[in-house]
């Protein structure tokens, strides 16, 4: 072998279309040698306890990987899967192989740095050059009209210069075969862990979930056609994307975005390629504008670094938050007395994942009425989410907080009125609590308003059946909205 191979080290980039990498590395004309290592730091838990990685979202990755490998052999190649601390484990495999370069796609937060930084300290002692692509948003930095450190901190002041002077770049070509491992290597490819081997239990697919996810390019690329092109969904998707029921409201590529199975750039070419073929309409624009949400907290994590997951978050802001377990554990557990808390709750641990207007209506309620540390809510979203993605999660519970860029300050989601407005007819409360199955849709937002006499004939008996609710909605968020005041002032 003439030229040294390039390690192709795989992180949340886990495709083959769209590969900046992978594409550079190709074009060196050296061998090409992709591989993954699963963090064991992902098996510990938070700093509140909680696994850091949930059984969904364990079991999305390991799809996810097992998909790749399939689709790097079918391309010729292969990847190699290791277990262990990446620095450690990636440094050992380029030193051994003998490589010239190592490259992947660089991360935003503090976690992820640390282990770039690690490897390149590692293998410059080796001569082994490090080249770290950005690849994950739907702008490229370089094309913005800021540098990072001067992105706006409100998101409009972002969205719209960059809408009018910025270009989303086409999407890189997926190689049409790969160089083979070369056998002189004896690479020892090692096999794709279980979910037992992590001391995860598979998960009970249940049938009450919005959609059963499967991690991978292939599923990926099977659901931009099932939701854009085969269901017609994205003509009406801003009509339809708060709904909390089903799949097809919203896109659900969440998941597949967080992984890098599917890149946001060619969803971009997919909205453009609908938009000349079929329809362009403000569903087509918005679907667009939720991706670029996807940028901007991906941006301001990389402008911000940790303060993002300090309590006083973005703002510096330092409210007196609490941190009762017993009032968390019923935030948790979906037993709060309010129905859209406790279905979306439930849902997300029974699935693993829960609607952006759920999302938002939760984050609400644990801070801005029971006024809980934000941190314990975004660490067990952390821990459940299947889509779990550092910059979104903590970026939009920043935002939920108060502490975020929200130019709005105390941002309130009225439970009660949300309950009604989004899910008008209870179809949704009554589908993961079905306790409450038989209270019609006029009494079932407020079920704590039932007379004794309701409760009887529509079969729920309040405080033995459902909770009552924990706290009063209006009196504290008064009281929180009165803390947070002061302290702002
Ligand atoms: C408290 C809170 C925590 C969240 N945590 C995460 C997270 O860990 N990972 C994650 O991917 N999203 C997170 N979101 C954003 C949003 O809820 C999900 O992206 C969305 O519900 C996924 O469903 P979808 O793919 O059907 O979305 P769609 O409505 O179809 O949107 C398309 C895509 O746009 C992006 N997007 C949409 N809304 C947002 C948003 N508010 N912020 C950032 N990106 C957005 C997502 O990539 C999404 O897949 C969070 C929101 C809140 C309020």
């Amino acid at each position: 072998m003439s030229q040294k191979p390039i390690l192709l080290w795989y992180r949340n980039d886990l495709r083959s279309h769209d590969h900046e990498p992978l594409n550079q590395a190709l074009k060196t004309g050296a061998v090409v040698i992709p591989v993954y290592c699963f963090d064991s730091r992902w098996l510990q838990n938070t700093s509140f306890g909680f696994s850091k990685m949930g059984v969904f979202r364990a079991k999305f990755l390991l799809e996810s990987v097992a998909n790749l490998r399939q689709t790097l052999r079918d391309l010729g190649s292969d990847l190699i899967i290791r277990q262990g601390l990446p620095e450690n484990v990636i440094a050992q495999l380029a030193i051994t192989l003998n490589v010239s370069a190592l490259y992947y796609h660089q991360e935003v937060t503090a976690e992820e740095k640390l282990v770039e930084t690690e490897l390149n300290k590692a293998l410059s002692q080796h001569q082994i050059s490090t080249q770290g692509f950005w690849g994950s948003t739907l702008y490229h930095p370089e094309d913005l009209p800021w540098a990072i450190a001067e992105i706006p901190e409100v998101f409009t002041s972002y969205r719209k210069p960059v809408e009018k002077s910025s270009r989303v770049r086409p999407t890189l070509p997926t190689p049409d075969a790969l160089p083979p491992l070369p056998n002189s290597l004896n690479l020892d490819l090692g096999t794709l862990p279980s979910l037992e081997e992590w001391g995860l239990e598979h998960p009970r697919s249940d049938p009450r979930a919005v959609l059963f996810f499967r991690g991978g390019e292939k599923a990926g690329l099977q659901r931009i056609q099932d939701y854009i092109w085969q269901g017609n969904h994205l003509e009406h998707y801003k009509k339809t994307r708060n709904q909390m029921l089903g799949a097809d409201g919203s896109s659900k590529f969440s998941p597949w975005l967080t992984f890098g199975c599917l890149s946001p750039r060619l969803i971009h070419e997919e909205v453009q390629n609908y938009e000349s073929e079929r329809i362009k309409n403000e569903s087509t624009y918005w679907l667009i504008f939720e991706l670029m949400w996807r940028d901007y907290f991906r941006f301001i994590c990389a402008k911000h670094g940790n303060k993002i997951f300090y309590a006083s978050g973005l703002q510096g802001l330092s409210l007196p938050w609490k941190q009762d377990w017993k009032q968390f554990e019923r935030w948790q557990q979906g037993i709060t007395g309010f129905p859209l808390v406790d279905a979306n709750m439930r849902e997300l641990s029974t699935t693993g994942f829960m609607s952006n207007r759920g999302r938002q209506n939760v984050a609400s309620f644990l801070t801005k009425n029971l006024g809980m540390d934000w941190r314990m809510g975004a660490e067990w979203f952390e821990s459940c989410l299947i889509d779990y993605d550092p910059c979104s999660n903590w970026g939009n519970w920043n935002y939920l907080a108060g502490v975020g860029n929200d130019g709005r300050g105390f941002r309130y989601f009225n439970i009660a009125k949300q309950s009604q407005e989004y899910d008008p007819k209870g179809q949704y409360v009554k589908h993961w609590l079905p306790e409450l199955a038989h209270v019609p849709p006029t009494k079932i937002h407020q079920p704590w308003k039932l007379l004794a006499v309701e409760q009887k004939r529509f079969g729920v008996q309040m405080g033995v059946d459902y909770p009552l609710p924990m706290v009063d909605l209006s009196e504290s968020m008064q009281m929180n909205r009165h803390i947070y005041e002061i302290t702002k002032s």
